[in-house]
């Protein structure tokens, strides 16, 4: 089949919109949140009201039905504009495993409650403390007992759920001794969090460097009912793939977006800070990290476009939308070492939110996956080299 790509499809009606919707949502706004460790509900409010948040909810459950490519577009201005998506991203893609794998009568009742904002999906339980990366490991028991599921365990870094009315929960259904292969016996499971914390969820804020609003969540046999299970039992983790490609194509996104802010931030700062007699940018070892930093954005935001355009043709894109992912995180990251070394000693200042940016934007060479695990997604499954776990 021949693709193909359409790099100038690029939504500039989009980019004006949401850059003109994050116009009043400016540094010292971040700031104050940061002081409080606070939940940015204007601002995610302003995307749920607007229709962002629903631009992959299909137009029959009340969503834009646009395509992945579009919703790149909208978390890279959100992120170019000196905010920060992450409050409210998983609200966009999370909803993808419940409209791949969900029953009819699931779609029903949740979509478009979900597209309208009525309802929020926007907590993701899959890292436990004491297995990581190895998901397939990963020890929340999800045991049948008549209709319904009695939950135990534990999840670590669940982002938004003291915000969230439903999460994805990914927990073990069959004992790891009892399949054959470690990537079976998991299922996902569309929690209930309002009535669930009532009956022994306890979700804890986690302290961390940015502002993501972590949490713990533990589970002392939390019962849901057997209607909560998404798809078939036991095929989860097969479920939790399927959405993982189009979470990294999105967060690449978020990374180009930062490295944009940044090198647009450095590169208007070196021309006006005069130091020795003439502006910083003039010297080549302020000028050529930030023109580095220009010319990985660009080569990353090839990639991101490939993986978007793969996805939204139906395509396989894994290799896309990790190396679309590795490439814009390092790329951000290094565009963000670039503006902080060019604003010097201002750039450790609050008030010019670089610092604030230069946190944010480290996180995407950890989270959702870090880098370490897609090189070796890469070496094993694009390369063929041996597997090292
Ligand atoms: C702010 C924040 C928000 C998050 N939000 C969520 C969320 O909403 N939901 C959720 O489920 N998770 C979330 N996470 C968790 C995140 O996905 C994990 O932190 C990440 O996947 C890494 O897992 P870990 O922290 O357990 O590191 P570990 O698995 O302990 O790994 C530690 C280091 O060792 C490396 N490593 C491990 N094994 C290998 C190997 N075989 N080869 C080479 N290197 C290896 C890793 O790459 C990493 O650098 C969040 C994390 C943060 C920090």
């Amino acid at each position: 089949m021949q693709l193909r790509m359409e790099l100038g499809e690029d939504f500039p009606e989009i980019r004006e919109a949401v850059a003109k919707l994050c116009q009043p949502f400016q540094g010292e706004y971040w700031r104050k949140l940061e002081d409080g460790r606070e939940y940015p509900s204007e601002f995610v409010s302003a995307l749920t009201k607007a229709g962002y948040l629903a631009a992959l909810i299909p137009e029959q459950y009340g969503g834009a039905e646009l395509p992945l490519r579009a919703a790149t577009v909208i978390l890279e201005t959100i992120h170019k504009s000196g905010c920060n998506a992450g409050a409210c991203h998983a609200q966009m893609y999370i909803m993808g495993t419940l409209l791949r794998h969900g029953s009819v009568a699931q779609k029903a009742q949740y979509l478009p409650k979900i597209a309208s904002g009525e309802l929020r999906l926007q907590a993701f339980g899959v890292t436990e403390p004491t297995t990581g990366s190895d998901t397939t490991g990963l020890r929340t028991r999800a045991v049948k007992q008549g209709d319904r599921y009695v939950i135990n365990g534990q999840k670590v870094w669940t982002s938004r759920a003291l915000y969230s009315d439903l999460m994805l929960l990914l927990a073990r259904t069959t004992p790891i001794d009892e399949v054959k292969k470690r990537s079976e016996g998991l299922s996902v499971f569309l929690v209930d969090l309002r009535d669930a914390k009532s009956k022994g969820l306890t979700i804890k804020p986690l302290e961390a460097m940015v502002n993501h609003n972590a949490t713990e969540v533990f589970f002392e046999n939390v019962p849901v009912p057997a209607s909560a299970l998404i798809g078939e039992e036991g095929q989860g983790f097969r479920y939790i793939l399927d959405g993982m490609n189009a979470e990294r194509i999105l967060i690449a996104s978020e990374a180009l977006g930062d490295a944009r802010y940044f090198i647009s931030r450095a590169a208007e700062y070196s021309k006006e800070r005069v130091v020795f007699g003439k502006p910083i940018g003039q010297n080549q070892g302020i000028q050529f990290p930030i023109a580095q930093a220009h010319a990985d954005t660009e080569a990353a935001d090839l990639m991101v476009r490939k993986a978007a355009c793969l996805f939204d043709s139906k395509l396989a894109c894994g290799p896309e939308a990790n190396l679309a992912k590795l490439l814009a995180s390092d790329a951000s990251w290094k565009a963000g070492e670039a503006c902080l070394q060019t604003f010097g000693g201002f750039g450790f200042a609050r008030e010019y939110d670089v610092e604030r940016k230069w946190r944010e934007t480290r996180l995407f060479r950890t989270a959702p996956v870090s880098t370490n695990m897609v090189l070796a997604y890469i070496g094993q499954h694009v390369l063929g080299m041996p597997r090292s776990y």
